[in-house]
């Protein structure tokens, strides 16, 4: 007879991380299934400077690290293993990983997001070699380089101020005429001299041998087309949320997202959804902990309900 769980909780980011911490501290037996290691995309930030309570920026990892060590003082167990199927039709619902299947009451869905692709040739191949999606993992890498980032979003900018640390000049590639970053940061990066900008323009691919050496653009208005020596190519995008796993039981909105009603709830009982997984207006770490303490209060307060 296989152990059942109160909560199961889906993908160890902070909304994961803060959702089983919640749930043990309310003496609710609770595992977390993680795909790879605690903090999810947090993991892959350095310095983290709006989390409240580090004045001083604290890195992804540690604060990751200093969240699963709590949530286990509570008493949530750790599986790392791939979801790979799910199903909510039951009172006890059911998770089947690579290597076991788990049962839970309540399930909380906190799968988060994963870096889109540009799908340009060269991209795949000199992932690691020159491409790559994570300008903290992977900026000092490039000291005196010339890198490109891609994407015209906040972290885009951002991760093109970051990289200026490092690398000799930073072009960011946008495909508008315009950033939709927000007015503080792109002030910061129009006054960087290490920042060069080209609008109106797309990668048609990346080229080299063993690794980068150059992308070739394309401008979107013009079709010209050119050609640009350089060391490294940073993807900045967008996010494509991990639902895969889920198949059609839930609703997702035009981008993938996780469309969930009175906040963290679904049309399962029993199954509630947290973090950047969840079509919501504002993804941070301090949101993804705010859904995971809601989470987790919805699955105590349906576990109550149904035991009644
Ligand atoms: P985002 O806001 O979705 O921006 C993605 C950017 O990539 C857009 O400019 C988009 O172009 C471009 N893009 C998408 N697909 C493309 C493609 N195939 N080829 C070329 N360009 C493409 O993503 P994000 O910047 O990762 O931000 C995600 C969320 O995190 C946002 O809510 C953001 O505010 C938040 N965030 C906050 C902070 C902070 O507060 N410090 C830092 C980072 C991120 P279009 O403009 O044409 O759509």
């Amino acid at each position: 007879m296989r152990d059942i769980y109160d909560v199961a909780v889906l993908g160890a980011g902070p909304a994961g991380l803060t959702a089983a911490l919640y749930a043990a501290r309310a003496n609710l037996k609770t595992v977390l299934i993680e795909q790879l290691g605690p903090g999810g995309q947090m993991a892959t930030t350095a310095t983290i400077e709006n989390y409240p309570g580090f004045a001083e920026p604290i890195d992804g990892v540690e604060l990751a690290m200093r969240m699963l060590q709590q949530a286990e003082g509570f008493g949530a167990e750790i599986v790392y293993d791939q979801v790979e199927t799910v199903e909510f039709s039951r009172a006890i619902k059911e998770i089947k990983v690579s290597s076991a299947i788990y049962n839970a009451r309540a399930v909380i869905i906190a799968t988060g997001a994963s870096p889109r692709k540009l799908a340009v040739p060269g991209e795949a191949r000199f992932t690691g070699q020159g491409v790559s999606y994570c300008a903290t993992c992977d900026g000092a890498l490039y000291a005196n380089k010339q890198v490109m980032v891609v994407g015209g979003g906040d972290t885009a900018v951002e991760d093109a101020l970051f990289l200026t640390r490092f690398a000799s000049s930073v072009t960011l590639v946008h495909r508008r005429d315009k950033l939709r970053a927000v007015s503080a940061l792109v002030a910061c990066a129009v006054s960087n001299p290490k920042i060069h900008f080209a609008y109106n323009t797309v990668v048609k691919n990346i080229y080299g041998d063993k690794k980068v050496e150059g992308v070739v653009l394309a401008d979107v208005i013009t079709k010209e087309e050119r050609a640009m020596p350089l060391d490294g190519v940073f993807v900045c995008v967008g996010q494509i949320p991990n639902t895969n796993y889920l198949g059609a039981k839930l609703p997702l909105d035009e981008y993938g997202y996780v469309v969930t009603h009175e906040e963290v709830a679904t049309a399962w009982p029993g199954v509630f959804v947290a973090g950047d997984v969840r079509q919501k207006p504002f993804r941070q770490v301090a949101t993804a902990v705010g859904d995971g303490a809601l989470a987790a209060h919805a699955a105590d307060k349906y576990l109550g309900e149904a035991m009644r």
